[in-house]
């Protein structure tokens, strides 16, 4: 599933492909995605210039504009959703739900097997969409830091991890980079939230900064490949120090890797080097 990593490293990908460039005409061959896709959506894009890309924890907001059309459009990709650009016409996979054809002759292709993500208006003012305006701050955001993960934490009795991964208090940290975070930070991701101290809670912030901005890295250096593609290529991946590593030796201490769930998610630890 696209994390921010893989939305944000999107984003870069598409950026200097995008910006600027005018639409020549849109195709929806399926508009049954999470939710359906608007029917306006090809006649009021036609001829309109993409202005730039911005991204809200894992949504792409894109600017359009053109005259009395001063729009964004809000994307996610689900679970299964890739954008690429194709310099040359390629057939149509059964999964391509969405392209937009630019008057310099690339397209834009949305493939989503799973249909979960999702393209909708959210107007000139995107922030107060009902999607987004209830999100917390970004992890790169000043506003999240230790004095505010503190007192969004007090009299929580919640885990830390699933707080973590509320997108109302920190927008964008998904499963996989939870449970890194929180292995760096020496957290063990079951701790009650109200219980951890500001200065742990400030390692954990500078933790979850971390491994995002390494993902984001290490998607960037792919950047290419990715964006060119029209294969079904897999989302790069850190050398996770957890996740998905039950049973395998931590490479820290040696002590196994434990798995367990938590709020649903596999939650991976080591009960040695992560403290409650
Ligand atoms: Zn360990």
């Amino acid at each position: 599933m696209p994390e921010l990593p893989e939305v944000e490293t999107t984003r870069r990908g598409l950026i200097p492909r995008l910006s600027g460039k005018a639409i020549r005409s849109v195709l929806v061959r399926d508009r049954r995605l999470r939710w359906p896709v608007p029917t306006d959506l090809e006649s009021r894009l036609s001829g309109a210039t993409i202005q730039s890309l911005h991204r809200r924890g894992k949504y792409l907001l894109v600017s359009v504009n053109k005259a009395r059309l001063d729009e964004h459009v809000l994307i996610h990709l689900g679970m299964t959703g890739t954008l690429r650009v194709l310099e040359e016409p390629a057939p149509a996979g059964k999964h391509d739900h969405i392209e937009v054809r630019l008057k310099d002759g690339q397209l834009l292709r949305y493939a989503d097997p799973r249909r979960f993500g999702c393209w909708l208006w959210a107007g000139r003012d995107w922030a107060s969409h009902p999607l987004l305006a209830s999100l917390g701050p970004e992890p790169f955001d000043a506003a999240f830091n230790a004095a505010y993960l503190h007192s969004a934490t007090r009299g929580r009795s919640a885990s830390i991890k699933s707080v973590i991964m509320n997108a109302g208090i920190v927008t964008g940290v998904g499963n996989i980079y939870a449970n890194e975070a929180l292995f760096r930070a020496g957290i063990h991701p079951l701790t009650r939230a109200g219980r951890l101290s500001v200065e742990r809670l400030g390692e954990l912030v500078e933790q979850i900064r971390a491994v995002l901005a390494e993902a984001i890295e290490a998607g960037g250096s792919s950047i290419r490949d990715y964006v060119q593609s029209d294969g079904a290529s897999g989302w790069f991946q850190l050398r996770y120090a957890v996740y998905g590593r039950a049973g395998e030796a931590c490479r820290t201490c040696g002590a196994d890797i434990r798995v367990t769930r938590d709020a649903q998610r596999a939650t991976f630890f080591c009960s040695r080097c992560q403290k409650r």
